[in-house]
C-alpha cells in the first residue's frame, strides 16, 4: 500500500489511524532517511493508542516503553546502536514478542534480529514533489521460508 502526503500534519493522521487498528503483538519497522519523518508518523501512533504524554526520538535509551494508552507502546530509535547485542541488553525479545506493540525507527540495522512477521513502513522524499512531499510504503512482510 502506497500513501502520499503533503504536510507534517497528514503524516501524521496515517500514524493515528494505523495505532488505532494496532494489535497487540503487532511490530512495525520504520525505514527512511534522517528528518523524513518517522517520529512524526510515531506520534500519530502514539495519539491513536491513547497516549498523552509526548512522544521523543529516544536519545539516550534504545527503547522509550509507554502504558498510559489502549496497548503499551515500545518506540525503539537505534540510529545509534553499536552493536546488535545492545538490544540482547535491554531484553528485546520481552518487546518484540510481548503484548504491546513495538515501533522500530531504523529498523535495517537490527534486521537479523527483527521478527519475520513484521510490518515496514518505508518513508521517502521527493524533492520533485515538494519540499514537504512523502511517499509511505506500508509493506505486510508477512514472508514463510
Ligand atoms: P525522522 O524521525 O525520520 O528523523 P522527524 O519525524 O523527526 O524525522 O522529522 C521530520 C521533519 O520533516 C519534521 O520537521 C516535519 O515537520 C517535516 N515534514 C515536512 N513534511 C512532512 C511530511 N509530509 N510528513 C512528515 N514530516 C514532514
Ligand atoms: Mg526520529
Amino acid at each position: 500500500m502506497v500513501i502520499e502526503t503533503w504536510n507534517e500534519k497528514e503524516t501524521f493522521a496515517l500514524g493515528k489511524k494505523l495505532g488505532e487498528q494496532a494489535k497487540p503483538g503487532d511490530v512495525y519497522t520504520l525505514i527512511g532517511d534522517l528528518g523524513v519523518g518517522k517520529t512524526v508518523f510515531t506520534q500519530g501512533v502514539a495519539e491513536g493508542l491513547g497516549i498523552q504524554e509526548p512522544i521523543n526520538s529516544p536519545t539516550f535509551t534504545i527503547v522509550q516503553v509507554y502504558e498510559e494508552g489502549r496497548i503499551p507502546f515500545y518506540h525503539f530509535d537505534v540510529y545509534r546502536i553499536g552493536d546488535v547485542e545492545e538490544m540482547d541488553e535491554i531484553g528485546y525479545e520481552d518487546y518484540f514478542y510481548g503484548d504491546g506493540i513495538c515501533f522500530i525507527e531504523w529498523a535495517n540495522l537490527i534486521e537479523e534480529i527483527i521478527p519475520q512477521n513484521r510490518v515496514q513502513i518505508t518513508i521517502e522524499k521527493n524533492l520533485e514533489k515538494g519540499f514537504d512531499y512523502r511517499r509511505i510504503t506500508i509493506d505486510n512482510e508477512n514472508t514463510c521460508n
